[in-house]
């Protein structure tokens, strides 16, 4: 195989085709992006930028015509158009068809079912009539309603009180097709991320575990590998796998766990890409989650996902009293810290709460890398430049 030659297209230019552009450019990739922002991430990195939306068929067409194979890095894109050029032979990894159907939850909801997969129960509504019959059905006191289609990073989900919704239908907050789901008293919120290669072998990557203030209720860090015990480690990576099977197609997967107090594991949902959850991967693992996903694109053999350290990972996020031009305050002592790694995401400006960068810290135990996490939380901060 000439591994000099190879081009991959990638819809998306953020933070998550910078990693996968950065881990494998060693292995002489040519990267070609399709993005609609000409600031983005990945502008600086990429051989050959693309700028235009990821719903314009015409641009995608463009980015497959100077491609030899295309992946994404975000789910919000036209499949239709990816439909389509993978029925003219284009290589698409992951298959389109996984995308159709990951991008509906209710979908999502009903494939887990359909496989046995452990996810909690759940109905499906077209509009607001039809939650009155079905939410006592579901027999929680909380339930989740999300929108089928559209919503990310926790917009288009919604907690509510099963009994509000049933006394104050003028309450509900979704129109239109949604997931009802039970709530699930969730002990931990754990990941694993999965690869399969075009040969249908399928790796996990040891579980990563969301660590949440508890007063703010807002994931602060994420540990790899999660502190459950092997019996639950190997419960979560097995239900993970399980479903990576039946998807049935190459790629690298993101599965989103639930824990509840009684050690049952239930599948939220799944993520065809590279995740957030899976940036420590870099440093603390033998393959990243980005070089796994380049070695899939090019068909060479799955990488190890040993890991040479436990690992945590802290999102540096734009502050929340301003929008601007931006420095680091206390980069200084934080790269004092050994096994502490800094990577931020060339983004021309910080907004509140926006994903800027991240630190992946290693150590010798979880203790000591919670200890160091901490220290960064409590440091490294954007501040208005
Ligand atoms: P998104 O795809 O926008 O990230 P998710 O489906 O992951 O949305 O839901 C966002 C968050 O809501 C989850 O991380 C979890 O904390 C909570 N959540 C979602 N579904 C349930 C559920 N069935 N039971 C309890 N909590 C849930």
């Amino acid at each position: 195989m000439n591994l000099l030659k190879k081009r991959i297209g990638v819809l998306g230019g953020g933070q998550l085709g910078r990693m996968l552009i950065e881990e494998s450019t060693r292995l002489n990739l040519h990267f070609n992006i399709l993005e609609a922002d000409a600031n983005c991430p990945c502008a600086a990195l990429a051989n050959n930028f693309i700028l235009g939306s990821l719903m314009n068929e015409e641009k995608i067409r463009e980015l497959a015509a100077i491609s030899d194979v295309l992946t994404y890095e975000i789910e919000h894109v036209n499949t239709i158009a990816l439909l389509k050029l993978e029925a003219e032979g284009k290589t698409i990894i992951p298959s389109p068809k996984i995308l159709q159907m990951i991008q509906d939850k209710g979908l999502q909801k009903e494939f887990y079912a359909k496989y046995e997969i452990p996810s909690g129960k759940f109905y499906l509504v077209n509009n607001k009539e039809e939650w009155h019959r079905l939410i006592p059905l579901l027999g929680s006191e909380k339930i989740v309603a999300k929108t089928r289609t559209g919503g990310y990073d926790g917009k288009g989900v919604a907690i509510l009180n099963a009994q509000e919704m049933i006394d104050f239908p003028e309450r509900i907050p979704f129109d239109g097709p949604c997931v009802l789901e039970e709530f699930i008293e969730c002990e931990k919120e754990l990941a694993v991320i999965v690869a399969r290669d075009t040969l249908g072998n399928i790796i996990s990557y040891p579980s990563i575990e969301m660590e949440f203030d508890p007063t703010a209720n807002l994931v602060t860090m994420l540990i790899s590998p999660a502190r459950v015990g092997s019996i639950i480690e190997e419960k979560a990576e097995e239900i993970a796998r399980k479903v990576i099977h039946h998807l049935n197609g190459p790629g690298l997967f993101a599965v989103e766990l639930f824990m509840d107090k009684a050690g049952n594991i239930f599948v939220n949902e799944v993520a065809p890409r590279p995740h957030n959850s899976g940036h420590h991967t870099i440093e603390a693992c033998y393959t990243s989650q980005y070089e796994q996903l380049a070695r899939i694109l090019l068909g060479l053999p799955l990488g190890s996902t040993e890991m040479v350290q436990a690992a945590g990972m802290v999102n540096l996020l734009g502050a929340k009293n301003f929008s601007g031009e931006y420095r680091l305050e206390n980069l200084d002592a934080i790269s004092k810290l050994p096994g502490v790694f800094v990577h931020l995401y060339a983004k021309a400006e910080s907004k509140p709460m926006r994903k800027m960068g991240h630190v992946s810290i290693l150590a010798k135990s979880v203790e000591e890398v919670i200890e160091k996490a901490n220290y960064v939380l409590k440091h490294l901060k954007f501040v208005q430049d």
